[in-house]
């Protein structure tokens, strides 16, 4: 993908950025932009994720929020400054970013079709020995017993809403410091949004920390601890859900008044 920015991270002498451990700061944006050509994506983008939490990108489509998954996960030439555990992904790179715990489920799931719910389990924590793979898959079924049920159906025959679980679950065979779940309930019936909702405090409990994109608002205010609203790549209003929810433009332009 070829986009036009270019990192400043790239031009900043050695030895300035915190080491890994400083803090309780796993995700750092500073003064993003991103741009795919003529389009800007992200302009000026802070966001802070720290650990233990559950932080939401909400928005309408086209504010940036995959863009800003896709550039944390080290995809995207960016301008400004984007940290992992205090380090330039720039520089870290992605295959780095992986072995270092950031794992991320992408709206589209990307999941193998053709291979059933135990396979894609396995290709999650690929390179971890029988015993790990074996807690994790464990892990996973708990959280999501309709994945246990299905253990021998193939991903590409099941439900939207149990791959998305199958996604989500397969971020977790990588025993993710931090999971970014981008869009995971987009086009899903409340029934199956009431399971992944569930699943998120056993995942945090798990310590792992949770960036989470969001078209629904609702979902977002209900289960994160902290939200930006994205508007055209930018961050329009920032805070806990008890105070958007008190915001007047939130709740007139994405809660229906
Ligand atoms: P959605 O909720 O619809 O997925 P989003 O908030 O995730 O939207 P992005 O997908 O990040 O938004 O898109 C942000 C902007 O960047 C949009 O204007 C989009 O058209 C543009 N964009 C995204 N990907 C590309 C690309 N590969 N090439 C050109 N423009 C792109």
């Amino acid at each position: 993908m070829s986009v036009d920015t270019d990192t400043d991270a790239d031009e900043e002498p050695a030895g300035t950025e915190a080491t890994a451990g400083d803090s309780d700061v796993v995700l750092e944006a500073e003064d993003l932009e991103v741009s795919y050509g003529k389009v800007t994506a992200l302009r000026g983008l802070d966001v802070t994720v720290s650990e233990g939490e559950i932080v939401s990108l909400i928005g309408p489509n086209g504010a940036g929020k995959t863009t800003f998954c896709n550039t944390a996960s080290g995809f995207l030439d960016y301008g400004g400054s984007v940290r992992y555990r205090g380090q330039e992904v720039a520089r870290v790179g992605q295959t780095e970013l992986v072995d270092r715990g950031m794992v991320h489920c992408t709206e589209q799931r990307d999941l193998f079709g053709y291979m059933d719910v135990e396979d894609n389990l396995g290709l999650g924590g690929y390179l971890r020995d029988d015993e790990v793979i074996e807690e994790r898959k464990e892990f996973v079924y708990e959280l999501f017993p309709r994945l246990d049920e299905r253990r021998e159906q193939n991903a590409r025959s099941m439900s939207g809403g149990e791959q998305q679980m199958l996604a989500v679950g397969r971020a977790l065979m990588g025993d993710p410091d931090l999971l970014i779940l981008d869009e995971p309930t987009l086009g899903l019936a409340p029934v199956i949004l009431q399971d992944i909702a569930e699943a998120l405090a056993p995942i945090v409990e798990r310590g792992v920390t949770v960036l989470l994109t969001e078209q629904n608002v609702t979902f977002a205010l209900k289960h994160a601890d902290r939200i930006y609203l994205l508007e055209n790549g930018e961050a329009v209003r920032e805070g806990t859900p008890d105070e958007l929810k008190g915001d007047d433009y939130i709740r007139e332009s994405y809660l229906g008044g």
